[in-house]
């Protein structure tokens, strides 16, 4: 499978902070590829890079093999939810979708598709500004897919989600992949990821520390367990 998003050797300095030393990826479609790591470890940074928000100082970043071209590419990036909170609150949540497409020249049936595949449909027509955080993260993925893209990228999007909300979640990152498309994700924590993502990605302090699918991981924590309990005394 060709590699949909291929990071390579990025390193980004913010003043004295090394937010990104070589980080090195690829993300290929049809898997959720989860990109867990600690706080600081250069997840959003490395989104950023990838989007053209943030310029790094070394290395490349290619999607389908050229660097990103703005909305028009068929990348879609899910931000946190401080970028959700730009949404106007007096705006229900069918017309912001109706205003995004129409500002991106996109056909405005996809509106009600998307609201649909997000499960917002009953809610579409609320103020937004009345949403749980849950709601705004599915406005938030329903923007990113307007565009019907081949690659989406979510940044935390478990954060602020109830606990209905991480299972629907869960099950329509699977969807994502399953219709061909790539998907990248990432988490703080490895237990929102590791019954979703097909593939991890593991970074600390900049740049990747284990990458492996999360069948391997799974085998060779219980091969651990194996070797453990036969090195145990009886
Ligand atoms: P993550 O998303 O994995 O939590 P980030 O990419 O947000 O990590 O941050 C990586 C490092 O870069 C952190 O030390 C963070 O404080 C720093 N950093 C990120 N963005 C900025 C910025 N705009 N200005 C200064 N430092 C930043
Ligand atoms: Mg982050």
């Amino acid at each position: 499978m060709e590699a949909t998003i291929e990071v390579s050797g990025l390193r980004k300095r913010f003043g004295r902070t090394v937010a990104l030393d070589g980080m090195t990826f690829s993300v290929r479609p049809g898997l959720v590829t989860g990109f867990v790591g600690p706080n600081g470890a250069g997840k959003s940074t490395t989104m950023r890079v990838i989007l053209g928000l943030d310029a790094a100082d070394e290395g490349a970043a290619l999607i389908g093999g050229k660097p990103y071209r703005g909305l028009r590419h068929p990348l879609s990036h899910v931000g946190s939810l401080l970028d959700a909170a730009a949404l106007h609150p007096g705006r229900s949540a069918r017309g912001h979708l109706l205003w995004l497409a129409h500002s991106q020249g996109m056909a405005a049936r996809r509106v009600d598709e998307v609201l649909d595949l997000v499960g917002l449909t009953s809610a579409a027509r609320r103020k937004a500004g009345g949403y749980s955080l849950g709601m705004r993260q599915r406005l938030g993925i329903a923007a990113a897919l307007l565009g019907d893209p081949a690659t989406v990228m979510l940044d935390e999007p478990f954060n602020g989600m109830d606990p209905e909300g991480i299972v629907w979640i869960r099950g329509f990152l699977r969807s994502l992949a399953a219709q061909g498309r790539a998907v990248l994700v990432s988490s703080h924590l490895m237990s929102e990821l590791q019954d979703t993502a097909d593939h991890l990605i593991a970074a600390g302090r900049g740049k990747v520390i284990a990458d492996t699918s999360v069948a391997g991981l799974i085998g060779a924590a219980s091969g651990n367990r194996v070797a453990v309990r036969t090195a145990a005394p009886q």
